[in-house]
């Protein structure tokens, strides 16, 4: 792969908003593959880049890209091929480059659906801006709601507060953050680490042990009976889950 020289600074950028995700570069023109990259690397992405269907589909697997720039005319296949295989594993967000406008209805059709494209020739610029919406758009789609409401208990992730029938339960942050970790998935197991690791950031299992003192505390301020709760639910031998009644 040639080097690009860095693109010059951008006075027209909006002061960089720090991008992040692994984007997958498709193109087998080395030029345009280069320009792309560096653009979307200066940008704040990690970028990997493949110049076949062969090597898009293996870096796919091997990387699990947050998004593909797919060129639609690769020297071994055709690049809406490619999306369709690379949508048989994944939901994976993919900006399409074509060369030709008429294309566009085969790039944007349900078959495949590309989430944007880009027509050459194209500035750099632009398909760092396509990529970047696109990734909002989809972060957007995945966030979860703000408010959660799990039978009388309801979850209020901006404000921060639980209620149970409308009666405000007091919890510390590292309790909230339990709590709100496990009424993300309402049924899904957690075991101590993964909710160790929601709640501090970081898994030892020697601690694990004091989740079920977090667990304790939060039963014991949610549950009108903390001996035999109903929403925080032991699972024996392997964690926690909240009831999803
Ligand atoms: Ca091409």
């Amino acid at each position: 792969m040639t080097t690009a020289p860095r693109p010059p600074p951008d006075p027209d950028h909006d002061p960089v908003p720090a991008a992040h995700g692994h984007v997958l570069v498709v193109e087998d023109d080395p030029r345009i593959a280069a320009l792309v990259r560096d653009y979307l690397a200066d940008a704040g992405y990690d970028v990997t880049v493949a110049g076949t269907a062969a090597d898009a589909l293996a870096s796919s697997r091997r990387h699990r890209p947050d998004l593909v720039v797919l060129d639609l005319g690769l020297p071994d296949r055709d690049g809406l091929d490619v999306a369709r295989d690379l949508r048989r594993d994944d939901t994976v967000p993919i900006v399409m480059l074509t060369a030709r406008s008429d294309e566009l209805d085969r790039v944007l059709g349900l078959e495949v659906g590309a989430d944007d494209y880009v027509v050459k020739p194209f500035s750099p610029r632009e398909v760092v801006a396509r990529v970047r919406a696109v990734l909002r758009r989809v972060e957007l789609e995945h966030r979860p709601q703000d408010r959660t409401r799990v039978g009388e208990v309801v979850l209020d992730r901006s404000a921060r507060t639980l209620t149970t029938s409308g009666d405000p339960v007091d919890l510390t942050a590292t309790e909230f953050d339990l709590v709100a970790t496990l009424m993300d998935q309402p049924g899904r197991v957690f075991t101590r680490a993964q909710l160790l690791d929601a709640v501090h950031g970081v898994s030892f299992e020697s601690y694990e042990r004091t989740i079920d003192a977090h667990v304790k505390n939060v039963r014991r301020k949610l549950e009108a009976d903390p001996a035999r709760p109903r929403h925080v639910l032991t699972v024996h031998g392997v964690g926690y889950r909240f009831a999803d009644d």
